[in-house]
Parts: structure tokens; C-alpha cells; sequence
């Protein structure tokens, strides 16, 4: 490494060296380059994505994890009106930590971050699963997505961003392609438009991968929860990542190419098939691919 230079400093005819090695870009950067790097690199997938304007108002999905406090300090810095929202799923010192770096982190650049107790609407990740009998990971999902759209909406932010980096969405993707599920391939893209009650959500972080997404917090000194979520020892999404990496190993930039060339070849063939209709949910009204939302019948059962 030491006698590597910035590709960037050697371009504008500096000789600093090299302290990060992006092997799938082929391309040696120093700190500070690194940091503008990335950050040209999220500005640039929100103009060519068409993801947001000057005017819109953003709420970022927060979790206290690096990706999404990453996101948030970077849309604040480009210069985007973005506020936070943290759901509390009270899984213990877990959910106590992150909120508190969410919090933090709020403070630190100034902006609102709203805060839902999952307890007081329907109760925690670990109850509702126990007694519905329901994998934590798909029920925290499915409720995580019901309130990111119901909070963005109710107060007056017309986009939503995740965090999601480049490693989840490959991770997603190679599942969605071993089982070849249509329905999910058609809505894997980066930015989703908005349909009817489902408001507009992007994925600015999607072409950063996890380890670009660590140093960046790093070099930021942004403090994040590193500690994994104790409900996701059986996450098989932990294991699709693993091996994916070790492709990434052997072929660098896998990852890049494997989801760049769906984005550009494939994802806009099956746009011509129909898609799946919207209505309200006949109980709290949130929009639904059924009479009543998922939410609702979980709510419902769990009330039993
Ligand atoms: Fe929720 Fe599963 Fe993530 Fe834990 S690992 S926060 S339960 S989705
Ligand atoms: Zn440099
Ligand atoms: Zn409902």
C-alpha cells in the first residue's frame, strides 16, 4: 500500500499516497478522496435515478447502523431537506443503543428525528412473533414498512430513503433470482415511484458497497451500532452475503456487475408485465394488495 498513490491527488498532479484500496473499481484513493468519492458517488445515483429534487422533503428510514446514519449525514451535506425516523422494535440493549446513536447523530447535524415505540402500537419484534408463531426478521419487515410509509406520509415527507448498500441489494437479488420471483424482481430497483398511498422511496447507498459504507463511517467518525441484531442468528441473508463476498473475491466487481446488469438489461423487461393492483386496507386504510393490510391481520391476531 505504501507505495501506492491517490489516483485522484496523482490526477491533479499530487504525490500523496494511497490508504484505501477499492479493488472492483480499480482504483486507490487517500482518506479525503475517499470521503468525496463516495459522496459524488451517492449524488450521482440520486441525479441519474431521478430519485429527489431540491424541493422534496425526505424522511430517512434510521436505524442506527451505519448505512442509514451514512445516508442521512450525506443527503444533509449535498444539501437535501432529509429528517430521521427510528423505530424502537424494543429487542433490549439492541434497540436501546442504536436509538440512543440515532439520537446522537440527530443532534450533531441538527435535524428531526422522529421516534415510534413499537411497543406502544402493537408490541415488541420478539412478543408478536412469539405468539403468532412467525419468523422475527419477515414480521419486523413487514411492520417496519407499514410505519416508514404511514409516518413519511401523515407528516408531509413525499420520499422515503433506506440505506440499503450495494451488498443488500445484490444479497436480495441473488435470492430473488435463485427462486426467480417475478414479483419481487419487478420491484427491485433503486428508486420505486410513488402509487397511490405508497409513497416515492429511494436507495441512494446502492451502489456503496458494505465495506466502502464502514470506512466511510469511519473516516467520519460516525458512531453506529456494530453489535448485530440478536434475532438474526438465522438470517439467511447473512449467509447469502458470506458467499457472495467469496465470489467477490475470486471475480472483483461481482457485485456491481451482477446488480448494475439487471438494473440495465433485465429489470426493464419485466415492466411489461401487469402488475399487482392497490387499494386501501378496509381497517386503518394504508394501502394493500389485500382487503385488509398485513399489519391489520397481524394486529388482529395478536389481539386474540
Ligand atoms: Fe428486525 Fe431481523 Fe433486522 Fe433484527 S435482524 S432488526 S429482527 S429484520
Ligand atoms: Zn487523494
Ligand atoms: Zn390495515
Amino acid at each position: 500500500m505504501r507505495s501506492m498513490k491517490c489516483k485522484i491527488c496523482k490526477d491533479k498532479g499530487l504525490n500523496h499516497s494511497a490508504d484505501i484500496r477499492l479493488p472492483s473499481h480499480r482504483l486507490n484513493l487517500c482518506k479525503g478522496h475517499f470521503i468525496s468519492w463516495v459522496e459524488k458517488r451517492v449524488g450521482e445515483t440520486i441525479k441519474k435515478y431521478k430519485m429527489i429534487r431540491d424541493t422534496d422533503k425526505v424522511l430517512v428510514a434510521v436505524s442506527g447502523g451505519k448505512d442509514s446514519l451514512n445516508l442521512w449525514n450525506i443527503l444533509h451535506k449535498l444539501g437535501y431537506s432529509a429528517d430521521g425516523f427510528y423505530v424502537d422494535l424494543g429487542i433490549g440493549d439492541y434497540s436501546e443503543k442504536s436509538k440512543i446513536y440515532a439520537k446522537e447523530f440527530a443532534n450533531a447535524i441538527n435535524r428531526k428525528l422522529i421516534v415510534l415505540n413499537l411497543k406502544d402500537e402493537l408490541g415488541t419484534v420478539e412478543e408478536v412473533s412469539k405468539k403468532l408463531k412467525r419468523p422475527p426478521c419477515s414480521l419486523c419487515g413487514m411492520v417496519k414498512r407499514y410505519f416508514f410509509n404511514k409516518t413519511a406520509r401523515e407528516n408531509g415527507y413525499n420520499i422515503l430513503a433506506t440505506g440499503h448498500n450495494l451488498d443488500d441489494e445484490v444479497a436480495v437479488l441473488f435470492t430473488n433470482t435463485i427462486q426467480w420471483d417475478i414479483e419481487y424482481l419487478k420491484r427491485q430497483y433503486p428508486v420505486l415511484e410513488r402509487r397511490g398511498k405508497f409513497i416515492k422511496k429511494v436507495k441512494p447507498m446502492c451502489r456503496v458497497s458494505e465495506f466502502e459504507s464502514a470506512i466511510y463511517s469511519f473516516l467520519n467518525g460516525i458512531r453506529y451500532i456494530k453489535a448485530e441484531c440478536p434475532l438474526s442468528h438465522n438470517a439467511s441473508s447473512l449467509k447469502t452475503k458470506m458467499i457472495i463476498s467469496q465470489i467477490e473475491e475470486k471475480i472483483p466487481s461481482f457485485k456491481t456487475s451482477f446488480y448494475m446488469n439487471f438494473l440495465r438489461k433485465m429489470y426493464p423487461l419485466l415492466q411489461s408485465q401487469s402488475s399487482v393492483k392497490i387499494s386501501d386496507c378496509k381497517i386503518c386504510g394504508e394501502p394493500s394488495v389485500n382487503e385488509v393490510c398485513t399489519f391489520c391481520k397481524t394486529a388482529n391476531f395478536f389481539s386474540q
